[in-house]
């Protein structure tokens, strides 16, 4: 068979593969990017970007709901599913395309074919082209798929994962939610927007269970102002067709009938069929790659970046392990850092969250307080009738330093950056509290959660001692 050599094989391009693709590139490496299906990834196909076009539908729709509000009156308000849908497919092949473009701008050179280790310096690849790629460095970025339960598979007809629901061109009456994760609820908020009855099926005390009490709380309540039910505790034992629908099964409980189940009870990574074996690369307890934080695996010469690290499984972790991989590959000495990874969760109301909550602080061991300040005492909040939710931040007592922050309400995905930004500098409360911050703004909520932190609120009434 055919060898081909480069500096350095990348598989997999998802958000963290093309980026380190092109990090490596831009620094004068030759470099080949092995992908077995669309450029772009989980991300760019099935994920962030289509979610994501579709949950702007739902904004538009959530302001027109309220345009009477703002004394405007509307008529009967219709909606076209299958044009959202097919506007969504429309994005995704668009930057897909100027993805394609800015690749072959780096001089990457793109197999499309699935890869294979046949040793840690050779790689077999099978599809439109049939070789054997040699490289002295490979990075692995082959991410992660829905993960499928054997008591419930998908049919993909009636039992949805995330993928196959974005493929749907009508919209149910009843839909089932399995998982009240970040996937699970923003599908939620999807559907519930246009009408469709939605339930939450969770295991846990609450959804978004790993994002903090207060977070959680925000969102149920609000979920179940906008009409969607939520049953927590709840173990889904199997799922059925039943009729035109489906029937779920729940431990101690009545069945459930709903048009359609949706199944969001998580990711499995993708370290499967890779040969990775034949390369020596050890995997941890979930198959996930093992890194240490240069990205190294165990193999001298391969990395591993992404949701196949089992990490975060987020876009932007990919990318920035990217960028860090491919560094040091290029002879520098770079590590992650995990400590100010943002996480934005775009449902009706946005969600976002940096760093720690003050549960996790606390275990820690710090001596931590919060600053909570409501968007119904921001001025920029109640001219645009946005006034639900909460910016907060968590510092330690005694330095002042910001050790995480959390925001339930309306530009939150925007205005997390501020934190991050803090959080990743190592900044203080003060810092925050002294900048000056633009009136009116929505950003103006952290400067007074700032204030409130230090015990010296001035939109707020003083805390009681
Ligand atoms: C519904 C949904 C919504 C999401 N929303 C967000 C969001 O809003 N923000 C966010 O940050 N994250 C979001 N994510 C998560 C995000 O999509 C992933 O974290 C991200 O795509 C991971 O990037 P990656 O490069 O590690 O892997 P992926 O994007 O999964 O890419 C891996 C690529 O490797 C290819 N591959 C696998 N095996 C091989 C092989 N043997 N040979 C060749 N190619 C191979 C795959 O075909 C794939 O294209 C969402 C995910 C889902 C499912």
């Amino acid at each position: 068979m055919e060898k081909k050599r480069f500096d350095v094989v990348v598989i997999g391009a998802g958000p963290g593969g093309y980026v380190a693709a092109i990090k490596a590139a831009q620094n004068g490496k030759s470099v080949a990017l092995v992908e077995k299906s669309f450029l772009g990834g989980t991300c760019l196909n099935v994920g962030c970007i289509p979610t994501k076009t579709l949950l702007a539908n739902a904004q538009v729709m959530h302001k027109i709901k309220k345009a009477e509000e703002y004394g405007i009156t509307t008529g009967p308000v219709t909606f076209d599913f299958l044009k959202m849908k097919t506007r969504k497919d429309g994005v995704v092949e668009k930057i897909r395309k100027s993805l394609g473009g800015l690749l072959q701008a780096n001089k990457i050179q793109i197999f499309n074919a699935k890869a294979e280790f046949l040793s840690p310096t050779e790689i077999k690849i099978a599809g439109e082209e049939n070789c054997i790629l040699e490289a002295e460095n490979t990075i692995i970025a082959t991410g992660s798929e829905p993960l499928d339960i054997p008591a419930f598979p998908c049919d993909h007809m009636r039992i949805l994962n995330s993928t196959s629901t974005l493929e749907l061109t009508e919209l149910p009456k009843k839909l089932a939610i399995i998982g009240g994760g970040y996937i699970g609820c923003e599908f939620a908020s999807l559907y519930a927007e246009f009408g469709v009855e939605v339930t939450i099926l969770e295991a846990l005390p609450s959804i978004l269970a790993l994002q903090g009490k207060s977070v959680g709380d925000a969102l149920t309540r609000s979920f179940k102002k906008q009409g969607i039910d939520i049953q927590t505790n709840v173990f889904v034992e199997g799922i059925e067709h039943e009729g035109e629908g489906v029937s779920i099964k729940l431990k101690d409980r009545e069945p459930l009938y709903a048009d359609l189940a949706l199944v969001a009870v998580g990711r499995k990574v993708s370290s499967k069929h890779l040969g990775l074996e034949k390369a020596g690369v050890k995997l941890g307890s979930k198959g996930e790659i093992l890194v240490n934080d240069k990205l190294e695996t165990n193999v001298p010469g391969i990395y591993a970046i992404g949701d196949v690290t089992g990490k975060f499984l987020l876009a932007h972790v990919a990318s920035h392990q990217g960028i860090i991989a491919a560094s040091n590959i290029l002879g520098q000495d770079v590590h992650m850092h995990y400590n100010a990874v943002p996480a934005v969760i775009f449902t009706e109301p946005e969600i976002a969250t940096v760093g720690m909550t003050l549960e996790e602080a606390k275990s820690e061991g710090y001596n931590a307080t919060i600053g909570q300040f409501p968007f119904q005492a921001l001025g920029k909040s109640i001219a645009t009738i946005d006034t639900d939710g909460f910016a907060e931040i968590i510092i330690d007592k005694g330095t002042g330093q910001i050790l995480g922050a959390q925001v339930v309400g309306h530009e939150a995905s925007t205005l997390i950056a501020e934190m991050a930004l803090a959080i990743h500098n190592e900044l203080t409360v003060d810092c925050v509290a002294d900048t000056i911050h633009a009136h009116p703004t929505v950003a103006e909520a952290w400067l007074e959660a700032a204030l409130i932190a230090n015990d010296a609120p001035i939109h707020m009434p003083p805390r009681r001692k």
